[in-house]
């Protein structure tokens, strides 16, 4: 018997967006992978929904967070 260690496990890459709002133009950090719906701290516009992978983005992300 052989014992094989695979390194295949697929791990999400999770990061932060920094993520300008389409409607205010304040910038929020937002989860790439958000769960909940995340709304702009400012206007109350969503920024975010969650997919159930990656969250869908609304607004122009600025940098990347890793
Ligand atoms: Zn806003």
């Amino acid at each position: 018997m052989e014992l094989v260690w695979r390194k295949l496990i697929p791990q999400p890459r999770s990061k932060f967006y920094e993520v300008e709002c389409p409607e205010c133009g304040s910038t929020m950090s937002i989860f790439s992978h958000a769960a909940t719906i995340i709304r702009c701290e400012v206007c109350g516009k969503i920024m975010a929904e969650p997919t159930g992978g990656k969250a869908k983005i609304y607004g122009k992300i600025i940098r990347t967070l890793e």
